[in-house]
């Protein structure tokens, strides 16, 4: 440290070169503006820097700065405590002792302990906080992921009817197609179609006729294995995809939903409804918009042969 000639001291030499060596002091020989001029290794190691902060403002490593009416005057020491910066965002309690120079003042800091009791207490608060967000968090990401399935689920299905919608079919089928040919299973389709809905409509109403339809997606579902896809097609027309299903086994099953369609009673409404039936399976090599045609043009013939009725393309 530079040699300071000081009046009440005469080894200052053998003081200073102690100061220096002493890491468990902090030395800090600042100006009358609180600049630093000198430091020792104790000072460095606690503030963790390795070059001299020589010119820096002693107070910014101070959290909150020592007001000038604090400093002493000549012949006397004051001493003050404050939180020092050790580190980024780091701050601990130091004591620093200042000593009135002819031409400054000479600061000597202490590291004040930590004790325990508030390592525990600021632990005990972080754990508080962090058990709070760590349960908001999950909160939230369930909230998501429910958020995140009933938009799947809306943009996949019909409002009306609660069978998936065309989007989703148009997006299956290809694949499903592609499962069957690489499992050797058969797929097979039906389209079905209500006879006269538009004569429903006009005779009771649009409510009505579509109380007819959410019935008949029942009727649809409860003839359906797990597997099967019940989708809304068009405006009274279904499609239902039906895996590992021959199309013999797929005309029985579109017979037996023309058979409980045409013995349903439904309210409010006194004739029978009927539905018309076209069913295929997918050949070898068949694009799918080709299977679906096959499947329409086997349920125009049902109709074009007088409703009511099932063919197998
Ligand atoms: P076909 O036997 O030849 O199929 O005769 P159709 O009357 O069933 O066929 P058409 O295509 O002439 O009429 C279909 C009707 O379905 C017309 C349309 O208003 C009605 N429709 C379509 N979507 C809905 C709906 O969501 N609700 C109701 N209530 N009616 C609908
Ligand atoms: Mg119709
Ligand atoms: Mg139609």
């Amino acid at each position: 440290m530079k040699k300071l000639r000081l009046k009440n001291y005469k080894h200052q030499d053998i003081l200073f070169e102690y100061l220096d060596e002493l890491s468990r002091l902090a030395v800090v020989l600042v100006d009358r503006q609180l600049i630093i001029q000198d430091c020792n290794q104790g000072f460095l190691k606690m503030v963790n820097q390795v070059v001299k902060p020589i010119g820096q403002e002693f107070q910014s490593f101070l959290k909150q700065k020592i007001p000038t009416e604090k400093l002493p005057i000549k012949g006397r020491k004051e001493q003050i405590k404050r939180e020092t910066k050790v580190a980024e965002n780091l701050f601990i309690f130091f004591s620093w002792t200042i000593l009135h120079l002819e031409e400054g003042y000479l600061m000597v800091g202490e590291k004040l302990p930590l004790y325990s009791s508030d390592i525990t207490e600021k632990m005990a608060t972080i754990n508080d906080e962090l058990t709070n967000l760590t349960r908001e968090l999950t909160k939230k990401t369930i909230e998501l992921e429910k958020t995140n399935a009933t938009i799947k689920e809306l943009s996949n299905t019909d409002g009306l009817t609660g069978a998936f919608n065309r989007r989703y079919i148009n997006e299956m089928l290809p694949a499903l197609a592609e499962t069957s040919k690489e499992v050797a299973k058969p797929l097979s389709i039906i389209m079905a179609d209500i006879d006269t809905f538009k004569k429903i409509n006009d005779s009771y109403g649009h409510c009505v006729g579509d109380d007819v339809l959410k019935d008949f997606v029942k009727i649809l579902k409860g003839r359906s294995r797990n597997k099967d896809l019940v989708a809304r097609y068009g405006g009274e027309e279904f499609l239902l995809v039906l895996p590992d299903t021959a199309e013999e086994e797929a005309g029985k099953i579109a017979e037996r939903m023309r058979e409980e369609l045409q013995n349903f009673q439904f309210d409010k409404l006194s004739e029978v409804v009927t539905a018309s039936f076209g069913v295929a399976e997918l050949m070898a090599k068949e694009k799918t918009e080709n299977f679906i045609k096959r499947a329409d043009d086997a349920m125009y013939k049902a109709k074009m042969e007088g409703r009511n009725k099932v063919v197998v393309s």
